[in-house]
């Protein structure tokens, strides 16, 4: 049994925490929604540095570099043993937390999820990380309570790194989902028929899926209940701008990922932001009707 930190209990954060202590270990939740801490059900602390005090492991989820930065400097000094971001961050910040809360013998881990809370539930979620070996060690039993499929991808950021590769994809995917759906409204397609040739064609991806951006298709899709978001549009466009960002750091062109951007950019102009993610279709549309 581990004693165990965790901060920020949103749409990911609440259900991960919940099947670590439904795996029997003992969890401090911290968040700045104090409801969130009593949906979790668990001890709360007001601040993270107060959560850590008497904790081993302390365990992030939180929306912003920004915010993940402020809880983990915060954190030093406070006799854990290992720090673990499972936010998507930049490669940069994970390496930069490395040294400086391993400076305090601290073990740090950069270990990104992917699978939504579709995925979180039931604690199925891929989860990528970086890092050193034995934090990674003295960690995984944790990880495993959270995810499927936990690989150690590398060192510090090698997680965040996969991560934003993987979320350039989802992101450049669903836009061009998008334009796709706005051009087949635009032909008369039923949208019916379109959902099931993609979906046994080479258009067809997990992204698809989950969130075909045509509502009254399938149930569990956000396009089926106003867009609620299981991921939100904020959120894409943070990560794309993320990819973007360590793609200039390595030289490597990204412009598919830039012209997605932009389309995210252009949902958020519009009041979209809080949305799914694969509400940027109703930009397209707006665009189709131009
Ligand atoms: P969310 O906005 O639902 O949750 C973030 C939570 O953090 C909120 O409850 C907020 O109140 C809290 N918070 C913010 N700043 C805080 C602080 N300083 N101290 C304590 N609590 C604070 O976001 P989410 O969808 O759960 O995403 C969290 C992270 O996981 C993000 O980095 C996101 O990119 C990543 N992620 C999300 C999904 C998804 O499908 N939603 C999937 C994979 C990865």
């Amino acid at each position: 049994v581990a004693r165990v930190a965790f901060i920020g209990l949103g749409t990911m954060g609440l259900p991960m925490a919940r099947n670590l202590l439904a795996a029997g270990h003992e969890v401090v939740g911290c968040d700045l929604d104090r409801g969130r801490v009593d949906e979790l059900g668990a001890e709360r602390a007001e601040t993270a540095a107060g959560a850590a005090a008497e904790a081993e492991v302390a365990i992030t989820s939180l929306p912003s570099p920004a915010a993940v930065e402020e809880v983990a400097l915060a954190l030093r000094g406070s006799g854990i043993e290992a720090f673990v971001d499972m936010s998507t961050s930049p490669p940069a910040l994970a390496r930069r937390l490395a040294e400086e809360l391993g400076a305090e013998g601290i073990g740090c881990l950069d270990a990104p999820v992917s699978g939504g809370p579709q995925r979180a539930w039931p604690g199925t979620l891929t989860v990528m990380v970086g890092g050193d070996a034995e934090t990674f060690v003295r960690v995984e039993p944790l990880l495993q309570v959270v995810g499927e499929l936990v690989v150690r991808v590398g060192g510090p950021g090698a997680g965040q790194a996969a991560k934003l590769c993987n979320n350039l994809v989802a992101g450049a995917t669903m836009t061009a989902l998008a334009e796709c759906c706005a051009l087949a409204e635009r032909e008369g397609i039923d949208p019916v028929v379109l959902y099931s040739v993609l979906t046994a064609s080479t258009g067809d991806s997990s992204v698809l899926r989950r969130r075909f951006p045509i509502g009254g298709i399938d149930d569990a899709h956000p396009a089926s209940h106003d867009f609620e978001a299981l991921f939100t549009l904020d959120l894409i466009a943070k990560d794309l701008a993320l990819a973007l960002q360590l793609a200039d750091e390595h030289g490597v062109a990204a412009p598919l990922a830039a012209a997605a951007l932009e389309r995210y950019r252009d949902a958020q102009a519009a009041g979209l932001g809080g949305l799914d993610y694969s509400a940027v279709y109703l930009a397209a549309q707006e665009t189709a009707r131009d």
